[in-house]
């Protein structure tokens, strides 16, 4: 029997996420277990795992770092009859939020592999040294076998260069690598995919707009597969309007938060990732508390709305334009794929560019890619549910699966 499972590995500074999958059983069963550990390092760590077939089992006390986190997370797996040590692994896939230019495709790792992530890291502070200790630390339990960095940036590396670099003096911007990478890449490559699927042709057949809209969100403008644009840019800080971040805005505002508002670099840092976008505009980050409170009047709420989809809009506009041509506009993540009044709103008035939601369409709840565009649209709309782990998986397993 060949090894046909795939462990998908999410190391965050103090979390690591995973999902242990089958790649050859049928959609409904393939995850064989999810989990969570949280907090890392704290007294109040918390592990939640649950199996294909079983409830979830929650563990809580002190889980001193990554390398306790994975062994506690094999130990789970183990209980299940899924050990780390099961002949059936056919390898570990790691989310590596930044690969620079460096890396385009997902990629076996090795200790060179190692080293230029590492050399990636002033340009990721907050997640590629998480990403690798998880990294370091899977390798040290299973030295033998294969382990695939999976980039967050890779599907944008297809970017022109009209697209990809800033109007900055261009000796300061390649000396210190400042152009637009992009992020979200593996959901991005996903829906694309698997809306072309939806619409029953062939990713090079089709132009899309893909919204992620989740706590963090981007946009993308992708031509027959390829990624011509994106909205996140050197960071996942560019762009839309996001829980807590800011998105775009004059970067004349950051020297004046320094020389008027007397802030450092790292004040202004945390303000515009951690207390900016909505929960800056109205103490809410979660899109639900902002609809519930926007239906009661609440004014604040109603602004951080109204900001939120003017961005959104302007981001749908500018990628019809860049595209010429677009077939389909996907809404996923979080807040794309659950809040129906976000989408109505974010293509509401643009019936001229063929854009248009039907009402009962964009009600219907569900799991599985669907149209909410009226019958005969010129471009359609879709819901498509982002499956970042999947995608992971897939990329690994391509690499590495070998029939035997
Ligand atoms: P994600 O980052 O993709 O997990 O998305 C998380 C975000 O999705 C949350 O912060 C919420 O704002 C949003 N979200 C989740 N469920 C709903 C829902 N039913 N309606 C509106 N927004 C939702």
């Amino acid at each position: 029997m060949a090894a046909t499972r795939v462990l998908v590995l999410n190391s965050g500074s103090s979390s690591v996420k995973y999902q242990l999958i089958d790649m050859r059983e049928a959609r409904g069963r393939r995850r064989l277990a999810v989990g969570l550990v949280e907090r890392i390092g704290e007294q109040t760590s918390r592990l939640r795992h649950t199996p294909r077939d079983g409830g979830t089992r929650e563990t809580t006390g002190v889980i001193a770092d990554h390398d306790a986190a994975l062994k506690a997370v094999a130990a789970e797996l183990a209980r299940d009859g899924l050990g780390l040590d099961s002949p059936d692994l056919a390898a570990i896939g790691h989310r590596v939020v930044h690969g620079g230019m460096s890396f385009t495709e997902p990629t076996v790792i090795d200790d060179t592999v190692l080293a230029e992530i590492e050399r990636l890291i002033p340009v990721a502070p907050l997640h590629n040294p998480a990403n690798l200790i998880g990294i370091r630390t899977a390798r040290a339990l299973r030295p033998d076998l294969p382990q695939v960095a999976v980039f967050d940036t890779a599907f944008h590396t297809t970017m022109p260069e009209s697209a990809a670099r800033y109007a900055l003096d261009t000796e300061t911007a390649d000396a210190h690598r400042i152009r637009r990478y992009g992020f979200h890449g593996t959901s991005h490559a996903y829906v694309s995919r698997a809306t072309a699927q939806l619409l029953g042709r062939a990713p090079e057949d089709v132009n899309l707009i893909v919204l992620h809209l989740g706590n963090g969100a981007s946009a993308s403008a992708v031509r027959a597969g390829r990624c011509v644009d994106t909205s996140m840019g050197l960071t996942p800080l560019e762009g839309l309007v996001m829980g807590t971040r800011s998105g775009d805005l004059d970067p004349a505002v950051i020297f004046h938060l320094m020389r008027v508002g007397g802030m450092s670099a790292d004040e202004i840092d945390t303000l515009l990732n951690k207390k900016s976008g909505l929960i800056g505009l109205c103490g809410d980050n979660d899109m639900r508390e902002i609809l519930r409170r926007r239906g009661e009047g609440d004014e604040r709420a109603k602004l951080a709305f109204d900001i939120y989809i003017h961005r959104l809009k302007k981001y749908i506009g500018a990628y019809y334009a860049v595209l010429g041509h677009v077939d389909a506009v996907a809404f996923t993540a979080g807040v794309g794929e659950n809040a129906a009044e976000v989408r109505a709103a974010a293509v509401a008035g643009l019936e001229e560019l063929g854009l248009a939601v039907d009402a009962g369409r964009n009600a219907v709840r569900g799991d599985e890619p669907r149209l909410i565009s009226p019958e005969g649209s010129r471009v359609a709309v879709a819901v498509v549910p982002t499956d970042e782990e999947w995608e992971i998986a897939t990329q690994t397993y391509a690499l590495v699966g070998k029939d035997g």
